[in-house]
């Protein structure tokens, strides 16, 4: 990796670096604990784990809580389940209000050396020094009005928002953060982690480099976004003379029409347009599992995405492309007839029973082979029915053969219709002799007994949450009218495959292969005896075999 700028170490502070890290490099996660991880956080892990494991070294998962009012034990737990789901394997966990005490002892030793102040403006006013590069009318106090006052700040003498701990840098630097940012504000919070010890908490500015040096990071790896915060980072470090780690900046993810704003989801989630945080159709990796993506895809498409610094906005299209390649040699083929239109063969008798054996995989023949039952009454998907054939069409029409998979050849003989003159089934006859290569084959599923039907399931098909060409992270009014009304397909009276008999193979989660239909996985909300299956993705070629 190229590192932007290397930090400079006092030999001393190298050698006391060296010495806690026995010269491995160490690595750091810091999420927030105020929401869910995303398809985003997922590039950050690759590259902080990632750098890490290539090198030998460790990494720490460190929860950044250092906003109380707005993080919540569902995100902790949440985050640990997803960095493990995603296969990387934290050495530490810590959270930076562990250090809370050594953070306050680095305040006190910065106002002794007067390079911090209590600050009383309002909010307001402090933007407007920083902006207009005017020192705040408290920016003299002694360094001893400051100990006690930080003191009192400390003990709860003041109200939220009344008082403020700045760094003093210089109100005319180019640099704006380097205008004596926030190091500690008051909130009259509970924290989730260190409970009501505290009513001050260090800002991010204060906090991120503090416990990076602490905790002996090597490479520190953020957005881009927090670029123009390296070098009060690095002064920080030096006023304190603590060791600085390497800063290495990289360009955030998103993926095309992926909706990663927390607000958002929540915002769509209470309209109930998506049934949660782990929606599928939502990229939240919890989402994306749902989705039925792997660990294994969505690394290697992070993987793929690199380490650039130039913004991402990577087409979803790869990340599909990424499960396609990952799913196609691992997982098992099945049969699922999504929108089932019946077919009585008249040359069947009635109470015969056959077990016709099909292949779990194509290539991979040590997947196995099952039985698939085949007797008089058998279902195909109504799409594959057409009452007017034509020279493109590869399915069945009325006096056409069509191969049934694994099975033998049908030609339909009649329609027979409802009352309302719908199709209510067809009748067809079989050919057990397989003597003509019909010019199409599809998938059927069977009854296993007379007048018993083949395992119901839903099945769900998803597309884009929105429509083409949308902004959802953008413009926030945008977000419900550009909404596509089809991103969920619900078939509610499919049928699958007789695999589903045992309750072994539909655990949730587990993925499948339905043929000529996608990739499908078992959905977290499925029972035994009530099966839901969400299409994590299309095949590549969506045609007849
Ligand atoms: P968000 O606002 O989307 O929740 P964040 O910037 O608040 O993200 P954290 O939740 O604190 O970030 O994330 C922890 C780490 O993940 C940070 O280092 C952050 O830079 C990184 N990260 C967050 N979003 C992305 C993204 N879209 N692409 C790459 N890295 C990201
Ligand atoms: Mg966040
Ligand atoms: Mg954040």
């Amino acid at each position: 990796a190229r590192f932007l700028e290397s930090a400079v170490n006092s030999e001393a502070l190298l050698e006391q670096h060296k010495e806690a890290t026995g010269g491995k490099v160490r690595t750091r996660f810091p999420p927030e604990p105020n929401g869910f991880l995303h398809i985003g956080h997922a590039k950050a892990m690759n590259l902080s784990f990632g750098y890490a494991q290539e090198e030998g070294g460790d990494t720490y998962l460190r929860y950044d809580d250092t906003n109380p009012e707005k993080e919540e034990q569902i995100y902790f737990d949440s985050i640990k389940e997803m960095v493990l789901w995603l296969g990387f394997t934290p050495k530490w966990v810590t959270y930076t209000s562990d250090y809370f005490d050594q953070m306050y002892e680095c305040a006190i030793k910065l106002i002794k050396k007067g390079l911090a102040y209590m600050d009383f403006s309002t909010k307001e006013a402090i933007k407007a020094q920083r902006d207009n590069r005017t020192d705040s009318p408290y920016r003299n106090t002694s360094v001893e009005e400051n100990l006690k006052l930080f003191e009192h700040m400390r003990r709860g003498y003041f109200e939220e928002g009344k008082a403020v701990l700045r760094v003093k840098i210089d109100m005319q630097h180019d640099n704006p953060n380097m205008r004596d940012f926030i190091a500690y504000r008051i909130k009259y919070a509970p924290h989730p982690h260190v409970g009501d010890k505290w009513c001050i908490y260090p800002s991010y500015d204060f906090s991120h480099c503090l416990v990076d040096s602490m905790e002996n990071i090597t490479h520190s790896l953020c957005t881009l976004e927090f670029e123009i915060r390296r070098d009060s980072y690095y002064w920080l470090l030096q006023a304190l003379d603590m060791y600085r780690p390497k800063v290495y900046e990289f360009s955030r993810l998103n993926v095309t029409g992926a909706l990663l704003s927390k607000r958002k989801i929540l915002a769509l989630k209470n309209k109930n347009v998506i049934r949660g945080f782990d929606d599928p159709r939502v990229m939240t990796l919890a989402g994306l599992r749902r989705r039925g993506y792997t660990p294994e895809a969505i690394r290697s498409f992070c993987k793929d995405v690199g380490v650039t610094r130039n913004a991402n906005q990577i087409p979803n299209e790869r990340l599909e492309q990424s499960l396609r390649t990952d799913l196609d040699g691992k997982v098992d083929r099945a049969f699922c007839v999504t929108d089932p239109l019946r077919i009585e063969l008249i040359n069947y008798p009635a109470d015969k029973v056959e077990s016709l054996p099909a292949p779990n995989h194509p290539v991979h023949a040590d997947r196995g082979t099952r039985m698939l039952p085949f007797s008089k009454i058998l279902y195909i998907e109504k799409s594959d029915f057409r009452l007017q054939d034509d020279k493109t069409y590869y399915g069945l029409a009325p006096n056409k053969e069509v191969g049934l998979r694994f099975g033998y050849n049908i030609t339909c003989k009649e329609v027979v219709n409802k009352p309302d003159g719908s199709i209510s089934h067809l009748l067809c006859e079989v050919d057990l002799t397989k003597s003509r290569k019909p010019k199409g084959h599809i998938h059927w599923l069977a009854q296993p007994r007379p007048g018993v039907d083949p395992i119901k399931c839903k099945v769900f098909f998803y597309d884009d949450l929105f429509v083409k060409g949308a902004n959802p992270e953008g413009d926030s009014g945008a977000l419900e009218s550009s909404l596509n009304p089809d991103s969920l397909v619900e078939y509610p009276n499919a049928f699958v495959d007789p695999i589903f008999h045992d309750a072994e193979k539909s655990k949730v989660f587990e993925k499948y292969q339905f043929e000529r239909l996608g990739y499908f996985v078992v959905d977290s909300d499925s029972k035994q005896g009530d099966l839901i299956f969400n299409r994590s993705v299309s095949l590549k070629v969506d045609k007849l075999l």
